[in-house]
Parts: C-alpha cells; sequence; structure tokens
C-alpha cells in the first residue's frame, strides 16, 4: 500500500520509523499535497513570522563541531565575547530600530561565562524591554552551565527561569543520532543527554523548538531516527512548540571540505512536508527556515506544510557568511515575502499566539 494512504491519524500517536522512513522516500508532489492540507485545514492561508533578533553573544567555543565556520578557539585573534552591558545594549539598539518581541540568544561553549553572566543579561534586558522575549541557549549550553555550577540540569533551568528565560531553541540537536554526532560533532553533548535537558525543560516550564540539520553524512534511516525521538518525546511533555529543519551549508567549515555541495531546495521542501505529517497531532508549527535555503524556497514550504516563516533574525552572525548580502533587511520584507507567495501574514509572539494581522 502507498504509504501515503496510511496517513497518521490526528492523535497522540507517535508514528514508527519506519513509517517515517517510507515517508522520506514518497513522491514529493504527493507529500507536498498531503502536508499542504493539513497545514490549511489547520491555519487557513496564515502564515506567521516574528520580528526578533539574534544575539551571539560570543564566538569563542571549545567544542569544535566539523560542520561550524562560526566558532574560534579561546584566545584566538577574531574571537569576542559581548559584556552584558554591551550585550544589552545590542539588544536596544535593534529593538528601538525595528521594534521585535523576542531575542534568540545564542554563543558557543564558553570557558570564561558562567550562570550569572546569562542570569545578569537576561534580568537587564527584562528590566529595560519587558516587551522581548529570552529565545535563549540549547541543550549544549545547559549541561555546560550544569557541569560548571556542579548543578542539575533542572537547577540550571530553573535560574535560568526565574533571570527570564522564556523558551528554548533547539540548538546542538543536529541529527538525534550518536554515530552521526561521532562524525560531525564528536565532543558535543550526545542525543540522550539532549534529550533529558529538553525534556527537563518542558517539565519546569520552558518550551522549547526542535531542529534538525541535514544534509551532511546522515542516511533516511538517521532522519527517520530523529523525528521519531523528537515525536516520542513531545507525546510525553506536549513542550516543542515548533520543528525547524536546517540544510546543511558546506561553506568554510571543516566538514564543508568533504561534502562538495549542499543538498537543495528539494530537499528542504520534503523535510518540511514529511515533517508536517510526521508531528500531525503533536507538534503545531512547522517552520519554513529561510536562513540557509533563501527567501524563494520558504515561499515554496509554505506549500508544502510550513505555518511559520520564523523570524526576521536581525543581526544574526552564525550563517552570516552563507548569505553573500542579507535579503532581509525589515519587518515589511518578511510581509512582501509571505504575501507575494499567496499567504496572509500575521506576526505571532515567542508563544506562536497572534498579534497581529497584515
Ligand atoms: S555548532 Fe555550537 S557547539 Fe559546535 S562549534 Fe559551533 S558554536 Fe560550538
Amino acid at each position: 500500500m502507498n504509504v501515503l494512504n496510511m496517513l497518521k491519524a490526528e492523535t497522540m500517536d507517535v508514528p514508527s520509523r519506519s513509517y517515517i522512513e517510507d515517508l522520506l522516500k514518497a513522491d514529493l508532489w504527493e507529500l507536498g499535497r498531503r502536508a499542504y492540507e493539513i497545514r490549511t485545514r489547520l491555519y487557513g492561508d496564515l502564515a506567521t513570522f516574528i520580528p526578533n533578533m539574534v544575539l551571539n553573544y560570543t564566538n569563542v567555543c571549545v567544542v569544535g563541531c566539523s560542520f561550524c565556520a562560526f566558532y574560534r578557539p579561546p584566545r584566538h585573534p577574531e574571537a569576542y565575547a559581548y559584556s552584558v552591558e554591551e550585550a544589552v545594549k545590542r539588544v536596544l539598539a535593534v529593538d528601538a530600530k525595528y521594534g521585535i518581541r523576542q531575542v534568540l540568544i545564542q554563543g558557543g561553549v564558553n570557558p570564561e561565562i558562567g550562570i550569572e553572566y546569562f542570569e545578569e543579561l537576561f534580568r537587564a534586558i527584562k528590566a529595560k524591554a519587558p516587551h522581548i522575549a529570552i529565545h535563549a541557549l540549547s541543550p549544549l549550553e545547559v549541561e555546560y552551565l550544569a557541569r560548571r555550577e556542579r548543578a542539575t540540569y533542572r537547577e540550571v533551568l530553573e535560574r535560568l527561569k526565574a533571570a527570564g528565560m522564556e523558551s528554548m531553541p533547539g540548538g546542538g540537536g543536529e541529527i538525534l543520532v550518536d554515530d552521526v554526532r561521532k562524525i560531525i560533532a564528536p565532543k558535543k553533548i550526545d542525543s540522550d543527554t539532549w534529550l533529558r535537558i529538553m525534556e527537563e525543560a518542558h517539565r519546569a516550564g520552558i518550551p522549547s523548538s526542535a531542529t534538525m540539520m541535514y544534509g551532511h553524512v546522515e542516511t533516511p534511516s538517521d532522519i527517520a531516527e530523529h523525528m521519531y525521538k523528537i515525536a516520542r518525546l513531545h507525546a510525553k511533555t506536549g513542550g516543542f512548540m515548533a520543528f525547524i529543519a536546517w540544510n546543511f551549508e558546506p561553506g568554510t567549515s571543516e566538514l564543508g571540505r568533504k561534502i562538495p555541495y549542499p543538498k537543495t531546495s528539494a530537499t528542504l521542501l520534503r523535510m518540511v512536508a514529511v515533517a508536517r505529517i510526521v508531528f500531525n497531532g503533536l507538534i503545531p508549527h512547522i517552520q519554513a527556515g529561510w536562513l540557509t535555503t533563501g527567501p524563494e524556497t520558504a515561499q515554496l514550504a509554505l506549500y508544502f506544510g510550513a505555518d511559520d516563516f520564523g523570524g526576521t533574525l536581525y543581526e544574526e552572525k552564525v550563517l552570516e557568511w552563507v548569505r553573500a548580502e542579507a535579503p532581509i533587511d525589515r519587518k515589511t520584507d518578511v510581509v512582501n515575502i509571505i504575501r507575494d507567495a499567496g499567504f496572509r501574514p500575521a506576526e505571532r509572539d515567542n508563544l506562536y499566539r497572534i498579534a497581529a494581522y497584515y
């Protein structure tokens, strides 16, 4: 029987790995048609976005993933770390210029930075700009802080939450299969640790995103395993707000020298469509993710099951080398891109509540 004829029922059921793997091989147009049906039933012609900025507070990192062209080792001439004052100044400057609802705070694992830095930073942002939600750190940074503080994951998360952290991005998930992680990021936390910290965050009342970085050494079976693990955790906690698939961009990274060209838009559309079908009845939002594959592919992704365009991502640095020039400079650009694709733009907040229609 055609796998698409066995569409998962809209329950909290977790699909099997083999079902997901079969979906990954299904006809792209058929996948897109099914995914579009689901997104239209849930959201009509709405496509949401959030005016946000990315605060890459440091590029120092001792993890050294082979796919990452952003990090610099400690004491490297290009290494930087913002002081709390400088970081807050940047956030306030972007807010004054564009008006933002969220700051996505991410960096590397910098041994010079402890939990007090984040507590101070989050409190300072909330004191000066309480309307900006703090979407910060990743399981990797939480694990590092727990080791540094000799504290439990829960204690670290509770402290960060008390300082103003509202939600957590899904950074560091890449592919949640240890054989893959050993190749692309051997020093990064393993899959179980990533999942355990996400579970703790959800139980502490910190919702999060789930991400996937594909297009390197993984197989369809690894992708199926990744989606299965995320679906299974969500069925337990209900804590994932959105799923975001990123294309690996070879760029100047070490891994990039072994992967000559990136996957194309067709692969991103396949991932988005499969995610919408797999997470149907589980994770509510699927992001189009314009940053790596560009706004045109993100427009198409809205027809392949995505309902959220993501953020305006002012100041993003991790992938700036991928973009010859920033294709999106203002909120009106995102509104126009969504509208040009044939959807109705809606601005959302950090928790995906609609704040304004356009
Ligand atoms: S991806 Fe993150 S953890 Fe890995 S090297 Fe880059 S900054 Fe460090």
